[in-house]
C-alpha cells in the first residue's frame, strides 16, 4: 500500500470499517512505516480525547441524532417535529466548511464517524451549560466550526483549532440605521428568500436615498422575479423620478416576466413625459402580453402619438 491509501484508510481502519485483508496491509504498512504510524498515533489520540466526552452521551440523544442523520440524507433537512434539530444541520455544515478541502474523508463512513462524536460531544455540551468549556458551541447561539488544526500532546490529551462563526440575532425598528444596513446588506444575499424579504421591508423606506438605489438596483438586475416584483412596488412613490423612469423603461423593455412589465407600465403611464413616448413605441414593435399592449397603446392614443414608430 502506498502512504497516500494508508491515510485514506486510517479513519476507517481506527472504526472497523475496512475488510480483514485491507485492515492487515494497513497494520503492516505501519510496521514499515514511521510517519504512517505517527499519523495513525494522531488519530488515536483525537479519538481518545473525544472519547471521553462521548461516554456521557444518552442512548435517546443517539437514537435523536441518528433520526436527524436519516432525514438529512434522504430529504437534506432535519427532523421536523425535533424544533431544535438543526444540530445536524450545524454539524453537516460544519463538516462541509472544514472537509470541503479534504476530499479524501468526505465519503468514507468511519470519517463521518469520527466527526459525528465530536458531534454528539457538541450537541450534548450544549445542554450542559455547565460543560461547554470545550464544547463546539455554547447553549445559546449556533456557531458554525471549522477544524483548522489537530495537535495530539504527549500525554494523550489533543488540542483541537477551531474558527467559529457565531449567528447572531439583531432586533430593532425598521427606522433603525443598523438595521436598514443590514437589510440593504440582505438584499444583496445569494438565496433569493432572504432577498425577497428584504426588498418587501426596504421598500416602504424609498425616501432612503440608500433604500432607493438598493430597489433600482434589484429591479433591474436581480434575476428572481419575486425580487423585481416586490422592488416595482417600492418604488411606486418615486415613479415620477427622472432617474427612476430611466431605470424602469429599460426594466419594460428588456424584462422578460411578463408580471414584472405589467406593473412597470402601469407606473410610466401614470406619469407621462416626453421620453416615455418612445419606450413605448419601442415596446410596441415587441410586447406580447395583451395587458402591456393595450396600456401602451391607451397611453400613446391619449398623447396623441402613432402606436408604430415609423
Ligand atoms: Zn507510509
Amino acid at each position: 500500500m502506498t502512504c497516500d491509501s494508508v491515510l485514506k484508510a486510517i479513519p476507517l481502519y481506527f472504526y472497523g470499517e475496512l475488510s480483514p485483508a485491507e485492515e492487515e496491509s494497513v497494520e503492516q504498512h505501519l510496521h514499515e512505516c514511521a510517519a504512517c504510524a505517527r499519523q495513525m498515533e494522531q488519530q488515536r489520540a483525537l479519538a481518545a480525547g473525544l472519547d471521553r466526552r462521548r461516554a456521557e452521551v444518552p442512548t435517546m440523544l443517539l437514537e435523536d441524532c441518528r433520526a436527524d442523520l436519516m432525514a438529512a440524507i434522504q430529504g437534506g433537512a432535519g427532523a421536523a417535529e425535533t424544533p431544535a434539530a438543526s444540530p445536524w444541520k450545524l454539524f453537516l455544515h460544519a463538516l462541509e466548511h472544514s472537509f470541503s478541502n479534504w476530499t479524501r474523508y468526505r465519503q468514507p463512513v468511519g470519517a463521518v464517524a469520527l466527526l459525528a462524536i465530536a458531534f454528539f460531544a457538541g450537541r450534548f455540551t450544549q445542554t450542559q451549560p455547565g460543560l461547554s468549556s470545550a464544547s463546539l458551541a455554547t447553549p445559546s447561539e449556533p456557531a458554525f466550526s471549522t477544524v483548522r488544526s489537530i495537535q495530539p500532546d504527549t500525554a494523550g490529551g489533543v488540542q483541537i483549532a477551531l474558527d467559529e462563526t457565531r449567528r447572531r440575532v439583531v432586533s430593532g425598528r425598521m427606522d433603525d440605521q443598523n438595521i436598514q444596513r443590514l437589510l440593504l446588506t440582505a438584499a444583496r444575499e445569494d438565496n433569493p428568500a432572504v432577498r425577497v424579504e428584504s426588498v418587501d421591508l426596504l421598500k416602504s423606506h424609498s425616501d432612503s436615498s440608500a433604500v432607493r438605489d438598493a430597489l433600482l438596483n434589484a429591479v433591474a438586475h436581480d434575476p428572481n422575479d419575486g425580487v423585481r416584483l416586490k422592488a416595482v412596488e417600492g418604488l411606486k412613490p418615486l415613479a415620477a423620478d427622472p432617474d427612476v423612469r430611466k431605470v424602469l423603461a429599460q426594466v419594460l423593455l428588456a424584462d422578460n416576466n411578463s408580471a414584472v412589465r405589467m406593473q412597470v407600465v402601469d407606473l410610466l403611464v401614470e406619469h407621462r413625459d416626453d421620453a416615455i413616448v418612445g419606450v413605448l413605441q419601442n415596446l410596441m414593435q415587441k410586447e406580447n402580453n395583451s395587458y402591456v399592449r393595450l396600456k401602451s397603446e391607451k397611453a400613446l392614443k391619449e398623447m396623441n402619438a402613432s402606436i408604430g414608430t415609423f
